[in-house]
């Protein structure tokens, strides 16, 4: 299959859709992002990669992060998560307070706000140095220690973090988090603060792609049936409430971020990733979800 040519043509279409989708302005920093980037890079497990655009430029990945801190707590805690943690998509916006109540705290899957702050809450348990050990995590799975949080955007989410207090506070009134609020907010704004590009996003979701083993070190991250789960929490509930939309279109487990970035990936055959700052109304990259439709279609390849 000709990568290079397929990601080529896309981006001269897709580039088209410049202008119809909005850069998130929730926080600060993000709403300074020029909106007309786009990039595309391709990285498959027998190590051919390709790029197209702005592949090489660096954003913020934002809840991309969600599925790192996830893999960390899944490694060490196993199925033992999934008693403070449901697995259903939620069908509301990602950072909703509305199901918390009537579910007593237990949020519905680990990549709507709650549920990822109940995971980033159980990595503080896990690490003495959360912010060290999440940074190191994902230089590790990347294969690329030149990786680092963004500060001011982490600084500019910590000062517009109402919501994601209000939803720490609520689940901690029911005993669903067990650390300081105020320090798993600052852990939980950093992680969504790293910085990286497509290309390096590539790399860094290979071990998912890999039955959960990292093709640079060899580790073996995740056992076979975590990257399982893994995978279909993302097929299901990675893309807030347009998930079962992008599974739809893509036909492929992945995870969005507000700040523009997507990542999905072939099991046992390749990662693709995607940035371009615009977000339809969902809050997912609106050429992001295009570009990975028009893939899966023109490849003649997806998880079905
Ligand atoms: N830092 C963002 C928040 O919690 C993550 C949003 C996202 O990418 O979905 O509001």
């Amino acid at each position: 299959m000709d990568y290079e040519q397929v990601i080529g043509k896309i981006y001269e279409e897709v580039k088209s859709f410049w202008g119809q989708g909005k850069v998130a302005d929730y926080i600060p920093a993000l709403a300074e992002v020029e909106p007309r980037q786009y990039g595309i890079a391709v990285q498959t497990l027998k190590g051919q990669a390709y790029q197209v655009g702005d592949a090489e430029t660096r954003f913020s990945v934002q809840s991309i992060s969600k599925v790192f801190s996830l893999a960390m707590v899944t490694r060490h805690l196993g199925d033992e998560l999934w008693k403070s943690v449901g697995r259903e998509p939620s069908g509301n916006p990602f950072n909703s307070l509305v199901q918390l109540e009537h579910e007593q705290g237990i949020p519905r899957n680990p990549f709507i706000n709650a549920g990822a702050l109940v995971v980033t809450d159980r990595l503080m348990s896990l690490y003495n140095r959360p912010k060290d050990a999440i940074i190191e995590f994902v230089r590790s799975v990347c294969g690329n220690d030149d990786i680092y949080y963004d500060k001011q955007i982490a600084q500019s989410e910590r000062e517009h973090a109402e919501r994601n207090l209000a939803l720490a506070h609520f689940m901690k009134s029911f005993g669903n988090i067990k650390n300081d609020v105020e320090t798993l907010i600052d852990v939980y704004c950093h992680q969504c603060a790293i910085s990286m590009s497509c290309v390096d996003l590539s790399r860094a979701f290979l071990f998912l792609a890999n039955r959960g083993l990292n093709p640079f070190n060899r580790e073996q991250i995740l056992t076979v049936s975590q990257a399982k789960r893994l995978g279909a929490l993302m097929l299901t509930c990675g893309f807030y409430d347009e998930s079962g939309d992008f599974a739809f279109r893509a036909g492929l487990p992945g995870k969005s971020g507000v700040g523009g970035g997507v990542a999905a990936y072939i099991p046992g055959n390749l990662v693709i990733t995607v940035w371009s700052p615009e977000l339809n109304r969902h809050g997912n990259s609106l050429i992001g979800m295009e570009t990975l439709e028009r893939f899966t279609t023109d490849i003649g390849n997806s998880i079905f």
